[in-house]
Order: structure tokens, then C-alpha cells, then sequence
């Protein structure tokens, strides 16, 4: 991966069910490769259990809006063909594509079969309460309308773990399903005692016709079209040892360059080394971890000790594999993961992930232009532009931290070769302040000015390469060398 790549979530939960989506983004993408964006992750684009559904209640992964089923031929984001024109043209600007990709869990299935199930604790999915019973179960997917293209494989109950509906009773709960071989996944998260399940029919991935009907998949998928990487939906709910398994598979079959990454979503650092380990180290993880720490520090912004910004960051403990993010779809008010950070705190966080030196950056869609829904809230298009252009421009070489007080922490890029210069960020979450800090002796005589459009002011750097560098209450300033023009 080249130097200081950028890339954009290009979604959020409210977008309109109106198919014109793809269209939309592809008008956007001449304007996405002039903001700095290096990839895209687009939202899944497999047939869903309806086109009013963002795409994680999937149905047909051989379905990428091609077959009329489940009541249309494109998913909520449009048809194949359109994807594929979007695809064309962001290659055309050297954007890269990343798929979302659901692999926990199926939805909308075309036929119930009764099967032996045993109800367990919503809370400690390993407690059984109830007798194993017979129930009627969405499990049947045998996709009429695509009629075995692409694959001919159809799922029955025995390539699931559970449900949670029981049609005969008409009684919702979580039904794990009964026979050889069945229990919940090794190999998950340990929450709620086991998390594999997490929604819909859950996909057995200790099977081994599911197993390689999957393997099968992704080998397809990759072929069928040029993306350039995949995010992994819901990791914490689906067994390690696939994954790992699946990663390998793909990477034995694929010639071009691909990127793994993936929603492991835990705030624990033990619990992320954990998993990186077991998937030997090939799928990068959103820095869940530094998300919480920029909802906290916005929300509670007194109590919170600036200093401690990255700690239990992914980034911190393993910068090379965090995929560093402010908010997204999930975490968006309204949303299954609310958490998100304020307004008013977007440009600081974007400054942390976006200036500093490890960490690739993710923006959110819903941060960029905007979220609609009920409350809609305006986007920062404008501000985080400028700051992926600061990125570009002025954030490389060496990094020194200062970490002066709870309200106050700033840190000096110092360039490379191809990048002289050094470039000064301060955050105040308090007062007004200045710092004194030393941008390198090369430097002496240079005058420094904001690149936020935040301050006016001109700063001489001094013949030991010290500046004082002002930022204002509750904000970020970035200084660079006065250019001339
Ligand atoms: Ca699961």
C-alpha cells in the first residue's frame, strides 16, 4: 500500500431505498479521487431480504442484483450492471473496492422446515430453557428465481446453528438447533457465554459442506468481480478458524493485490491481540478501542484525560493493523451500536486519525455528507477534506508526542525526503493555550501558519527550531511553513 492512504466507509444506515446508489457514487467518484480517497468500502451488495434492507440481512451472496427475488432484481443500491459501471469508473480514478462482506448469518428464506431445537437464555446462550422440542424454522434457501446459477448449492437446517423464530408457535427466542454434531462454534466471542449467534439462521461454519460452499463462494466472488479487498461483517459472532481458513483459501487462489479487514467489535485489547493472533495476523480489525475513547473524550469531555486518547487502541498495540475510524453505520444514532461521537468533536477525532503517523484511516459517509433519517445531522465534507489534504501534504516522517495535560496534547511530524517540513497539530479540549514546540532546526527562520483555517496567526520558528503554536478552545490547529502564493 502506498504512503498515507485514505479510505471512505461510503454509506450510512439511511440511505434512500431507491436504487439510484451506485449511479450516485459513480457521479461522485471524480470527486472522491480529488479529496484524497484511495479506497472505498461499499455497503453489501448481495441480494438482502429486501431492497429496504442496508444489506446485512442477507439472502443469495450469488445474487449482486442480477435475479429477480425477493420481490427485485437490484438490492437496495441497484442492479449488477450498475455496480459494475461504478466499479469501472473507480478504478478509473485509481479508488480502490472493498466488499462487505456477510458471512455469519443468512435471512428471507424460501421455505420452513420442521427440525429438533432447544430454546437457550438470551443472556447465557449456553443455558438450555427448554426441552428439545420440534419447532418450524426459516431454513430453506434453494434461491427458484436464480435456479442454480453460479452454484447449486441449497441450505437446509443442518447448515445452521439457530434461529430465532419458531412459526409453528409463532414465538420468538433463540432456538438452537438439535442433531450430530450441532453446538454453538468454538472460536467466538465469550460474551453472553457463547456469541455465535448473533441474527437470522445462523451459518454452521464447523459443517463441512458449508465449509466449502463458502470456500467455493469466495473463490467466485473474487473472480466475478475486480474488488480489491474484503470487510469481514460481525467477526466476533462467526468461529476464528474459518476466517483464517477462508483468508488462506483466498489468498492461494487470487494473483492480484487484496486487502482483508474486518468488525471485530470488542473493546478489549486482550481480546483483539487474541483474534489477530488466531488469524495469523492476515485481516486487519477496526480500532474499536480509539472509537470509544473519541465518543468518551466528546461526551464527558471534563472527566476525560486527553492523554489517554489511545489508550487500549488498537493502533497503539498493533499500528499496522488498525483500521482507524471515527463512527459508522452501527454506531450512528438510531443505530443497533449507538455511539456516536458529537458534532462538535468530528474535527479533533479526524485530526487523530488522519495526522498522526499509524493507523489506516476510515472516514464515514454519514460524517462526509451527512446522515438523513429523522434527526438528520449536517456533514463535515469541507473540514475533513482539508484535513485528508494536510494528510497528504505535510504527515510524514517521525513523530514526537507532546502530552502536556488532560486538555491539552499536540504532536510534530517532521517530513521525509520527498515531504520537508514538519508539520505542528495541537488539541485543546479546554481553554486557549499555547505550546511551545520544536518542528526541527532546519526549520529556523520559517514562518508557520494554520491549515485549518482556524487561525490567523503568523509564527516565526526560532534559531532552535521552537515555535509557539496556538490552537483555540475545544478545537485542532495544524501549522505547516507559509508557502509562497
Ligand atoms: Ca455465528
Amino acid at each position: 500500500m502506498t504512503e498515507n492512504n485514505v479510505m471512505m466507509q461510503a454509506f450510512e444506515w439511511n440511505l434512500p431505498d431507491d436504487g439510484n446508489y451506485y449511479q450516485d457514487l459513480k457521479e461522485k467518484a471524480k470527486d472522491l479521487k480529488a479529496s484524497g480517497i484511495n479506497a472505498l468500502w461499499l455497503p453489501p451488495m448481495f441480494k438482502a431480504t429486501g431492497t429496504n434492507d442496508v444489506g446485512y440481512g442477507i439472502y443469495d451472496l450469488y445474487d449482486l442484483g442480477e435475479f429477480d427475488q425477493k420481490g427485485s432484481i437490484r438490492t437496495k443500491y441497484g442492479t449488477l450492471e450498475e455496480l459494475r459501471e461504478l466499479i469501472e469508473e473507480l478504478h478509473k480514478q485509481e479508488i480502490k473496492v472493498y466488499a462487505d462482506v456477510v458471512l455469519n448469518h443468512k435471512g428471507g428464506a424460501d421455505f420452513t422446515e420442521e427440525f429438533l431445537a432447544v430454546e437457550v437464555d438470551e443472556n447465557d446462550r449456553t443455558q438450555e430453557v427448554s426441552e428439545s422440542h420440534n419447532i418450524e424454522g426459516w431454513t430453506g434457501f434453494n434461491f427458484p428465481n436464480r435456479d442454480g446459477e453460479y452454484s447449486e448449492f441449497e441450505w437446509n437446517f443442518n447448515h445452521f446453528t439457530a434461529v430465532d423464530y419458531d412459526q409453528a408457535g409463532d414465538q420468538s427466542g433463540i432456538f438452537k438447533i438439535v442433531g450430530e454434531n450441532k453446538d454453538w462454534s468454538e472460536g467466538v466471542s465469550g460474551e453472553k457465554g457463547n456469541f455465535d449467534y448473533l441474527m437470522f439462521a445462523d451459518i454452521d461454519h464447523d459443517h463441512p459442506d458449508v465449509r466449502q460452499e463458502l470456500f467455493n463462494w469466495g473463490e467466485w466472488f473474487v473472480d466475478f468481480l475486480p474488488i480489491d479487498g474484503m470487510r469481514f461483517d460481525a467477526l466476533k459472532h462467526i468461529q476464528d478458524q474459518f476466517i483464517r481458513d477462508f483468508i488462506d483459501h483466498i489468498e492461494n487462489k487470487i494473483e492480484r493485490d487484496f486487502y482483508f479487514f474486518g468488525e471485530y467489535w470488542k473493546n478489549d485489547p486482550d481480546e483483539n491481540n487474541h483474534y489477530l493472533y488466531e488469524t495469523k495476523y492476515h485481516t486487519d480489525l477496526f480500532d474499536v478501542g480509539l472509537h470509544f475513547n473519541l465518543v468518551e473524550a466528546a461526551q464527558n469531555t471534563n472527566d476525560f484525560d486527553l492523554r489517554k486518547i489511545f489508550d487500549n487502541s488498537l493502533v497503539q498495540e498493533h499500528p499496522h493493523l488498525a483500521v482507524t475510524f471515527v463512527d459508522n453505520h452501527d454506531s450512528q444514532p438510531g443505530q443497533s451500536l449507538e455511539s456516536f461521537v458529537e458534532p462538535w468533536f468530528k474535527k479533533i477525532a479526524y485530526g487523530l486519525i488522519l495526522l498522526r503517523k499509524d493507523g489506516y484511516p476510515c472516514i464515514f459517509y454519514g460524517d462526509y455528507y451527512g446522515l438523513a433519517g429523522e434527526n438528520p445531522i449536517e456533514g463535515q465534507k469541507e473540514i475533513i477534506d482539508r484535513l485528508i489534504q494536510i494528510r497528504k501534504d505535510y504527515a510524514y516522517g517521525d513523530q514526537s508526542d507532546y502530552m502536556e495535560s488532560e486538555d491539552l496534547i499536540a504532536w510534530v511530524r517532521h517530513g521525509n525526503e520527498e515531504h520537508p517540513g514538519s508539520l505542528a497539530v495541537l488539541v485543546s479540549t479546554g481553554e486557549a493555550k499555547t505550546l511551545t514546540m520544536n518542528v526541527g532546526e532546519d526549520q529556523a527562520g520559517k514562518i508557520y501558519v494554520e491549515l485549518t483555517g482556524d487561525n490567523d496567526q503568523e509564527i516565526e520558528i526560532d534559531e532552535a527550531g521552537n515555535g509557539d503554536f496556538e490552537v483555540g478552545p475545544g478545537t485542532m490547529t495544524a501549522w505547516a511553513e507559509k508557502l509562497e502564493n
